[in-house]
């Protein structure tokens, strides 16, 4: 996609939705013996989630499985919209988005796997790590340099800050850091 088409659909973004699984983390999933699950997230994620929030996105998270691990995450980083254990992403999508107030064309989503294709197909903006299928990464608007867990959440973020022409400026009024 050619870089001003690129920036056109950054500029337009209201919500920044990712997976979880294989994006957040990197697929792997800990099943503790009393039949709860841990997952490692990445804290650069973290505070890109932070970040887009200052830029004045709404974030949130839409997985098809479910764990108590992630509604903690969510909650710890302020998300908007959780929905976990959603079979089929293409009509909860909608359904995000009528709640919101939003449209589709309005969301930035990262996503690993074949499930994520009918979210890939309504919005504005989406995204695949780097050690996601081929047919998903062939599917998506960016295709990141990161893996999922590994800080492609940060990647999307900051492309779709620089893009709005506000990356420095929430460095600045978030973190009290000056861009070099
Ligand atoms: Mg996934």
């Amino acid at each position: 996609m050619k870089g001003d088409l690129l920036a056109e659909r950054c500029k337009a973004i209201k919500l920044l939705l990712t997976d979880v699984d294989g994006v957040l983390t990197d697929g792997t999933i800990l099943v503790l013996p009393d039949g709860g699950e841990a997952k490692a997230f990445h804290v650069r994620d973290g505070l890109a989630i932070v970040l887009a929030q200052a830029a004045g996105l709404k974030t949130g998270l839409l997985s098809g499985r479910s764990a108590a691990s992630v509604a903690h995450r969510a909650a710890d980083l302020k998300m908007a919209v959780v929905r976990q254990g959603v079979r089929f992403k293409g009509p909860a999508l909608v359904e995000i988005c009528a709640e919101l107030g939003i449209e589709p064309r309005e969301v930035a989503y990262v996503g690993d796997d074949v499930n994520d294709l009918p979210v890939f197909a309504q919005v504005g903006l989406s995204a695949a790590p780097a050690d996601a299928p081929l047919e998903v990464r062939n599917e998506a608007v960016m295709s990141l340099s990161a893996a999922g867990g590994r800080g492609c959440v940060r990647e999307f973020v900051e492309a779709i800050l620089r893009a709005r022409g506000q990356w420095d400026e929430v460095l600045r009024t978030t973190l009290g850091v000056e861009p070099s």
